[in-house]
Parts: C-alpha cells; structure tokens; sequence
C-alpha cells in the first residue's frame, strides 16, 4: 500500500479553529484541506474527495445540516465520514446531525486527543464498510453469474422465502411457490419424490443435501440444482437454488465429443474400447464375440490425391455404409485414419466359415464405385478378426490379434479378410523386420535396374528391355519386388523410389542409344504411383531432363491397375500418349478385365501374362485365348509380347499363335546394365550366324 496521508476536509467559519486543528491534525500526519462556510465546503468535497470531513453546524451562507445533505445527494454507494462539530450538545442537534447524514458528532470545544480517537475510529469504520460493501457486490455478481437463487423454509409454518430476484434468475413466469409441497409440485413428476425423502431425511438429521432435479418449462426441461442445511440458530433450513442447464449441457457435450470421432460421428477408439470390455465381461457361455478392424487402404494417398475434404467426405460416407447394412448385435467405431473397427455378437456355435460370409456378405456392400471428385474409384479393404472366447477375453489383445491379421493380408481382391490364427505371429515379426530394413533402404539408396531384353519374333532380334527394379539388402541378398513393392506402397514410399526407377531408366537408355543401341525401355507404373496428381508432368520433366527419345520410353501398367478407374485411367494414358510414351498394359489375362474397355485404352502394347505361356504346350484353352488376343491385338496394330518364356518348345508355339515379342528366362533372365549390352550383342550375332 501506498504511504499517502490521509486528507481531511474542514469545513469551519473560524479561522482559529481551523488554525488549531491544522497545527494539531497536521503534525499527526494528516492533510487538511480547508473551506470557510458550507457551500465552499460541499464543492471543495467535490473536487477534493477527501478520506473525513470535519463540518461545523453554523456558518454563513450554507450551514453544516446543509452541507451535509448537498455531500450525501451527491455521494455514490461509498459513503465518506464526517463529523458533526457542535458548539450546542443538545440532543436535538446531535439527532439532526444523524438525519442529515453525519457519521458522528464531536462537541466544541475540541478535545484534540479525543477528536483524534474519534477520527481514527471514524476512518476505520469507513474502512471496514468498503471492504464489506466490495465483497458483497463480488458475491452478488458471482450469484448472478452462477445462476444462484436463496431459499429459507420455515420449519414452523413450512413457509418457504426467496431472495429477491429469484423468479427472474429462472424466467419463471407464474408466482414462486410459497410452500414445500407447492415447490414439490413445479418439478418433474419423476423427481419429486426422490426430493421429498431427500429433505425429510435432511430435516431429521440436520445434515446437508444436494439434489438435482428437473423442472419442465415451456421450451425445455430446466435442470436444477438444489443444497440446503439447517439453521439450528433460527430454526429454518436455509439453501440455494441453481439453474444448470446449460452447464449439464455443455457437459454432456462434452463427453460426446470426447468419446465420438467428430468426422463420422461413430464412437471412437476409447468408447469403441470402453464398449468392448463391458460387452467381453458380460459374455455368457451361450454367446461369442468377433472382433474385428477394416482399413481403407491407401486412405493416406486418397487424402494426398483429393484434398481432406473429399477425404473426410468418404469416410462419412464408409461410415453410413458400414452402419446401415450392419448385423444383428453389431457396434462400430472408427479408430483412426482409413481403420474402423467393429464387434458383432454371436451364437458361441457360429462357424467360422459362417462368420467369414456373414462378414463377407457385410462388407460387399463396400465393393461398389465410390465417387470423388468427379472421379468413380474403387477401394481395397483388408479386414482381420479375432474371436472371444476362442482367442481371448482380453479387450487389448483381441484387438491387437485383429490388426496383426489385418496387416498381414494381401490384398488379392477388393476386400481380403481373414480370422486370426497363432502361426500368423512369426510371419508379422518379419514383416516388421521388413518394414525397417525398407526404411533404410529407402534413405540409403539400396535399390538398383536390372533389365530383360525383348525379343521381336519376325525379326529374332533384341527390341527392348524391361527395367526390374532389385534390392540389394545389407546381407548382400537380392529382394525379388513382388516382397517389397507392396510394402512399399503402403509405407507411401513408392513414388520417391518410383520417380528415381523412370529417371534411371530413361539415363540408361540414352546411354545405351549414344553407344548405337536403340532399345525401347519398358518402366513399371505402381498402382500407388498411377494415384499421384502430378504424376503427368513429372514424367514431363524426366523425359526433358533425359532428353530420352519418348517413343522408346514404353510405361506398363498392371491390368488391375487400369481397371480399378478405368475413366482416370484413359485421361491419364492419353495424356501420355501426347507426350509420345508408349503404353502397356501388364500381366493381361489374370484380371479378366472386358475386353470392351481394353479397346478404350490408348494402347500400343499388350504382354500376356506368363500364367497362359506356362502350361502353352499342353493346355488347349490356353492356346484358344493366346489365339484369340494375339489377332485382337493384330487386328487393331497392339504389339503382343508374351511373358515368362522359358522353353524353346514355348517359343515355338507362342510364335505359331502370332505373337510379337517374347520376354523371359529362354532369352535371359534380367541383367544387371553391364551384362545387357554383351547379352544383346551375343544374341544378335547368334540370329545373325543361324540366318
Ligand atoms: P512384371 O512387370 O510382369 O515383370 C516380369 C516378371 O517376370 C519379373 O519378375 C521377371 O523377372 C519375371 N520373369 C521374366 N521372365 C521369366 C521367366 O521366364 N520365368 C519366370 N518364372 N519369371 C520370369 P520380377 O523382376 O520379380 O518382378 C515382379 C513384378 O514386380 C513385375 O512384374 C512388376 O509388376 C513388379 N516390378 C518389378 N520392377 C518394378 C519397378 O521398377 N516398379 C514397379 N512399380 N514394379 C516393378
Ligand atoms: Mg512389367
Ligand atoms: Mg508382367
């Protein structure tokens, strides 16, 4: 606190008195302010606001009694000391000091120790009566904020009293009750009786209650909240009444949001959890729980490709499909990114096999085009389940059993699903070995081209390569793709290792050319790969940046691959068409794709899956189909190059049904670029001595 001095105002005629109150006041550390007559003093007040006033009765012109009425109109809620100097200590002036507003009076002639007393007693009490006055105004605020309104039930009459803005505080329209039985009767008919052995227990013990009640009013139910304790003292039990509403609301707001995943609006993990565990412990021998979880895969790309909007849109979407063709007894949830999670309960007899078509018949509903933005794409969905109690009755570990399973599918169809089993555990370490040796890989370049040359068939020479991509793990083994590509894909590292794989490709071929060998350069295309939005225009760069001629550049892609979009798929080949890129599609055959669309795609190339090569020389029907796409493919100026030949034997009747090209182990099996041009030249000059 500050050292400031208290300041007096003393509004006296007498020039002595004030002398002598100055010189005594003053050396006790007061500061005195002085006026000579009463209307001096009430504008001096004014100006001055000092902490006392020190008023004589007679003056000229204005006299105290006045005086003092100017000050107090004038005054807000703080009312400043003043004493009353009279020279006439009769009662009746002493009364009217009091009536006028006076704190106290002090007879003339002063008793200066006295009026010191008096005054210090003065400033204190004044002191006091702010404090007091401040907490008051904080706690009506804080009531009025709380909603808080009082109560006192008279005990005697069972009259009940209200502080005073208590009917405003709860919008009540009509009179507020004035009896217990009358304030039983506004509540909510369930509530009431609970509240009437709530009090008449309270009533008996003199402890304290709380209760919350509804009330209904005329747009909503209002909650209140009531506390009340006994006043021994006055014989009245005492309480407060509060409006909570809102606060409940919010509360269970709140507690919605925390336990529901704001984009679907389906219970999250930790509610999804919570259900769990209630539902596992009140399994019954009769019953059988299948736990199970479901991801979108490459949800991550989707939200890359489309923007999070059209992303969450799906989702809302998967929900709302999931939900409505949902089982008997079935509870979803969402867990996170592209990953629901789900419980259905059964009969304990269910059979497995019947399980996985309930499940199966479920997620079909799934495998239908989705559209994005503009787009109609299909998805691929890897479902894992485990069983309770055949797995386990722990929450924690059914859900960890399903997702192990879940990871560990591959996906061969549009929704690959699978129950969980014990031997799967060694094969999930792995994979985790993988998944950390791919990462490494990815950072420290372990990755290098090998390449199988094509052979055209009419005139027996190399044509073209395909570029294999190899990875040369740490342990000096070589990782076939079909191990690693997919991982890959779903650890969103494809498209790095991707664009390097083209860039690669294309620099070898134009070293290759500047050395006299043209050779048309065939590059795989992942299907996460395909996804990317600027996929086009880094082709674009590579192609410029190489300076590779771009009708030797021949870009494949898997069947299954074209026909998961087929309309993205064509607006994306032709693109690449303009730019003069040859185009292949890979692995035909095995995807049973319609013919019909094949004629839509901006083709150049089809290569026949090795599947119908392999059994070429027994297999009639596989004949009848390499047939029949080979004078497709004639008809409408497709090269065919058939996969996978091994066998001279192959060779021969791959030739006879018309094919244009072969590729595979009967030529040589990929290369890494030292050998190929050696491997080429030997070729050719081997052709050149047979002719
Ligand atoms: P693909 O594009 O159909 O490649 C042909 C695969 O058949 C290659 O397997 C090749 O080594 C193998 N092959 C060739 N001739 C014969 C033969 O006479 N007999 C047998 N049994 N196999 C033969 P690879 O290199 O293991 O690649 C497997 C698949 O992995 C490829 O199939 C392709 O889909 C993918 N792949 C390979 N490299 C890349 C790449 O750089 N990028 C992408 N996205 N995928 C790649
Ligand atoms: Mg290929
Ligand atoms: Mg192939």
């Amino acid at each position: 606190m500050t050292n400031t001095p208290v300041r007096i105002l003393m509004v006296d005629d007498s020039r002595i008195e004030r002398m002598k109150l100055k010189g005594y006041l003053g050396s006790r550390g007061f500061e005195i302010i002085e006026a000579t007559q009463g209307e001096e003093g009430v504008a001096m007040f004014e100006k001055e606001r000092p902490d006392l006033v020190l008023m004589d009765v007679n003056m000229p012109v204005m006299n105290g009694y006045d005086a003092i009425q100017r000050i107090r109109k004038h005054e807000s809620s703080i009312s400043t000391p003043i004493l009353m100097l009279t020279a006439d200590n009769e009662l009746e002036s002493i009364e009217r000091a009091f009536d006028v507003g006076a704190n106290d009076f002090f007879p003339k002639p002063i008793n200066f120790p006295l009026l010191h007393q008096r005054i210090r007693y003065a400033l204190r009490d004044a002191k006091r009566e702010r404090d007091l006055r401040r907490v008051t105004n904080l706690q009506e605020t804080a009531r009025v904020l709380a909603g808080l309104a009082f109560w006192e039930l008279d005990t005697a009459t069972n009259e009940i009293r209200w502080s005073e803005d208590s009917k405003a505080l709860f919008h009540w329209v009509e009179a507020l009750p004035s009896s217990f039985e009358a304030a039983v009767q506004i509540i909510h008919e369930a509530d009431r009786q609970r509240l009437v052995s709530i009090v008449d227990n309270a009533l008996a013990s003199g402890d304290k209650f709380e209760i919350e009640v509804r009330s209904p009013g005329t747009k909503q139910e209002y909650l209140l909240k009531i506390v009340g304790q006994m006043d021994r003292q006055q014989k009245m039990f005492v309480g407060a009444v509060q409006d909570v509403t809102s606060q409940r609301r919010l509360e269970q707001q709140a507690n919605y949001l925390a336990l529901h995943d704001s984009i679907t609006g389906l219970p999250n993990r930790k509610l999804f959890n919570r259900d769990l565990d209630e539902c596992l412990e009140q399994l019954t021998e009769k019953d059988c729980l299948v736990v199970g979880v479901i991801e979108v895969l490459r949800f991550q790309q989707i939200t890359e490709t489309y923007g999070i909007d059209i992303a969450d849109q799906l989702l809302v979407r998967l929900a709302t499909h999931l939900k409505s063709h949902a089982p008997m007894n079935s509870f979803i949830g969402r867990l996170d990114g592209g990953m629901f999670a789900w419980r259905i309960e059964l009969d304990h007899q269910t059979p497995q096999q019947q399980i996985v078509l309930l499940v199966n018949e479920w997620f079909s509903h799934l495998n239908r085009p989705w559209l994005l933005a503009d787009r109609e794409i299909y998805l691929t969905f890897t479902v894992g389940m485990s069983i309770a109690p055949l797995h386990s009755l722990s929450s924690t570990e059914l859900m960890s059993m399903a997702n192990r399973t879940q990871r560990l599918q591959k996906p061969t169809a549009n929704i690959t699903l699978a129950i969980y089993s014990d031997d799967q555990d060694d094969t999930l370490q792995n994979r985790l070995k993988l998944e950390s040796d791919l990462r490494i890989a990815v950072e420290q370049k372990q990755f290098f081209l090998v390449y199988q040359p094509q052979v055209d068939l009419s005139s027996d020479r190399v044509v073209g390569v395909e570029a294999l991509l190899r990875w040369r793990h740490p342990t000096g083994e070589s990782v076939p793709p079909f191990r690693f590509i997919p991982i890959l894909e779903e650890l969103g590292l494809i498209n790095e290792l991707g664009d390097w794989i083209l860039e690669e490709a294309c620099r070898q071929q134009v070293e290759w050319q500047q050395q006299g060998y043209t050779l048309r350069m065939g590059v795989n295309l992942s299907p996460a790969q395909f996804e990317q939005s600027d996929l086009v225009s880094k082709v674009q760069a590579i192609l410029k940046r190489t300076a590779i001629q771009s009708d030797l550049l021949e870009l494949e892609i898997t069947e299954s691959l074209a026909m998961h979009n087929p309309e993205a798929t064509i607006e994306v080949l032709h693109r690449f068409r303009h730019m003069g890129c040859k185009i292949a599609i890979d692995d035909f055959g095995i995807g049973f794709s319609s013919l019909e669309y094949l004629l839509r795609f901006p083709l150049n190339t089809l290569k026949i899956d090795r599947a119908f090569v392999k059994d070429i020389t027994r297999g009639r029907s596989d004949r009848a189909i390499v047939r029949a796409l080979t004078s497709l493919c004639h008809g409408i100026g497709l090269t065919t190059i058939a996969e996978g030949v091994e066998t001279q034997r192959q060779r021969d009747y791959i030739d006879a049904l018309g094919a244009s090209e072969i590729q595979g182990y009967l030529i040589s099996p990929p290369v890494e670029p030292e050998q190929l041009l050696q491997l080429v030249d030997n070729y050719n000059c081997s052709t050149d001595n047979r002719l």
